[in-house]
This record gives C-alpha cells, structure tokens and sequence, in this order.
C-alpha cells in the first residue's frame, strides 16, 4: 500500500513545474539522469545507440518531451526526428530497423485544441516518411487513458501508408485485451507494456496483480496472432512466461522480441542479446527528461531514495 502511494505522489510529481525547478538543480540529479537518459542531444543518442548495437542489442530511440503547447514546438520535434533519422541512416544504424525511434503524439500536437490531432497525425507522417527513406520503423509510444482512442486513429491512418508502425498497448488498461485482439493482425507491430501512467480505476485495474494477470491474457493474444509482439517488461516472471506461451504457439526468436530501458537491468539485456535473442533497448534522450524520469522513480523505491537525497542536498 505504501509503495502504491508512493507511486501516485511521484506520478503526480512528475506533472508539478516547481518541484521540477527543484530537482532540475539538484546536483545528484545528473547522476540519475545519466543511468537513464542518453543524454541531452542527437551527438548522445548516436553514440548510445552505436555502442548498444556494438554489444548487439536493438534499439529504439525516443527523443524526451511531451505535452506541447504550441505548434511551432510540435514542428521542432518533428524535425528534430527527421534530422536524427538522416544521420542514424547515413551511419548505417537504420539497417534492417536495427535502430529505430518512438514518438510521444503529445508532443507533436496530439493535445492542442480541436486540429491537435491532424496536426499530430501530419508531423508523425513527416517522420515516417524519413524513416520509410532511411529504411527503418516508428513506434507510438501511448500516454495516459484520455490519449488512446486519438492515437490509435493516428496508428490506423498511418499504417495505411506505413504498414510497419508499431503501437503500444498498456496491461493496466481493462481496455487493453480487446485492443490486443485488434492488433494481432499480421505485419502489426505491438509493444506491450503494463503502463507507466496513474489511471483512474474505472478505466484501469487497481493492484499490481491484476495488471499482471491481464499482461498475460495480453501476451496470449498477441502470441497467438499474426502481428509481430515486442514484450517490454524488465519483469522476471512475466519474461519467463513470454518466452512459454512464444513456445506454446510455436513462434521462432526473429518473430518477437523484448524490450527494456535504458538503465534498466543492463545485465539481463546483455546476457539475453549474447543467447542470440532479439532484444531492443529504448534510449530517451534529449533537454526535457524530467517527467520521464520522475516515472522511472515512481517503479521502483531505491531509485526515490536517491532522487531524496539529491533534494536534502540541495
Ligand atoms: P515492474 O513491476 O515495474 O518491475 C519488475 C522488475 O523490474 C522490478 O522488480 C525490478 O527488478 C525491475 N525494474 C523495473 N523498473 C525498474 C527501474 N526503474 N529501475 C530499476 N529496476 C527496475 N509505458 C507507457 O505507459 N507507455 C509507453 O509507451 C511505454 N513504453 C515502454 C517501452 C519500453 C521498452 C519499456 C520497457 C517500458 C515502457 N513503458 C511504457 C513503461 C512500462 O509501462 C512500465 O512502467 C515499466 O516498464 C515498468 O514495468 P515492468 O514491466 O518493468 O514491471
């Protein structure tokens, strides 16, 4: 109880712009900021991206903000990904979609006003078209409950042109199961995460456990369909039961894949990639990391415990 309080004081956190000018000043905030964001610009991104793939991981780029409230911040985001897909294919790393980027729709307009939408819909095609040129994929990242019906219209519009944009679906939404059974058609590329956002419980389930139980329903779904399922998860257990029900249904190695972040369970990324498995690091980089990391902190208490120290040091 007192860990899921925690987690709704942090998640609540990471949308309060004083307590961001606070830790944005703390100085064992860079200590934090460095385990789990590549860095503030495309010069990190592509270093990171270069030595994850020298150790034989995928990855997956994500360039930190969100919630835009202008357009012309929209249209900067949207270049900034074209810009960055140009140098990932001139250094190679696009092959075969060995390095690929997620995008947040927030920040390409998703919430501003009635056009928010079209707007988001017309950048995000702006980067798939660089991303179509450079020969690799996109993936839309899926924010809070309020967001999914949008983006999954933005997905479907873009697939008719770009077949290989991936979606995210989050566990934690009782939505979820019948979303999977949509997207399990083939060339659809999935993520599956529990969710990183608080959500009421009338759309969402309240315990750990619950998420959990639907993560697997989910998992059986998009195992068992045609789409292509990245599981993205740093849970032992529910890997343990990814790697069955693959095996159940009869799905070779190069016909999924996991996921896990940056600075997460380095170790287990690693040694997974050594067996030969498909697996993709999701690298955030860029100025604007605050609210991504106050999540990373929410999921897990020693990670608050030092966010704490670096306040009282401050
Ligand atoms: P948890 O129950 O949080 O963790 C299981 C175990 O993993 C823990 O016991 C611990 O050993 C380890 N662990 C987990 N988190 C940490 C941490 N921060 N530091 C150290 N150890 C840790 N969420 C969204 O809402 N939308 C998205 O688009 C989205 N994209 C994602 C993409 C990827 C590749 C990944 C891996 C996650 C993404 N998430 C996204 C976040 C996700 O929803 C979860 O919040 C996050 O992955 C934690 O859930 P978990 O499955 O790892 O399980």
């Amino acid at each position: 109880v007192i860990a899921e309080a925690q987690r709704a004081v942090l998640l609540a956190a990471s949308r309060n712009s004083r307590l961001r000018e606070v830790v944005e000043r703390a100085p064992v905030t860079r200590e934090l900021v460095r385990r789990f964001v590549a860095g503030t610009g495309d010069d990190h991104a592509l270093e990171v991206a270069t030595e994850l793939r020298g150790q034989g991981m995928l990855v997956t780029l994500d360039r930190l903000g969100e919630d835009v409230t202008d357009a012309a911040d929209a249209a900067a985001t949207r270049d900034a990904y074209v810009g960055l897909l140009g140098r990932l294919s001139a250094l190679g790393l696009t092959e075969g979609g060995a390095v690929e980027t997620s995008v947040k729709l927030s920040a390409l307009g998703q919430a501003l006003g009635a056009s928010g939408e079209q707007t988001a819909l017309e950048n995000a095609r702006a980067i798939c078209d660089a991303a179509s040129l450079a020969g690799t994929t996109v993936t839309l990242d899926m924010e809070d409950h309020t967001t999914v019906d949008s983006t999954l219209r933005v997905l479907e519009a873009l697939r008719a042109d770009f077949p290989w944009v991936g979606a995210v679906l989050q566990s934690q939404l009782r939505r979820t199961e019948a979303d999977c059974r949509e997207l399990a058609t083939a060339g659809s590329r999935v993520r599956l995460c529990k969710g990183a956002y608080a959500q009421p419980e009338s759309v969402a389930f309240a315990t750990p456990h619950e998420v959990d139980r639907s993560y697997v329903r989910c998992l059986k779904v998009l195992m068992a369909g045609e789409g292509y399922p990245m599981v993205a998860s740093h849970d032992p257990t529910l890997l343990e039961i990814a790697d069955a029900v693959a095996r159940d249904v009869g799905r070779d190695g190069d016909s999924w894949e996991v996921q896990m972040l940056l600075g997460v369970r380095p170790e287990e990324q690693a040694r997974l990639a050594a067996l030969g498995r498909r697996v993709r690091t999701y690298v955030p980089y860029g100025e604007d990391w605050y609210a991504y990391l106050v999540r990373r902190l929410a999921e897990r208490p020693a990670n608050l415990a030092l966010l704490l120290r670096s306040l009282t040091s401050t």
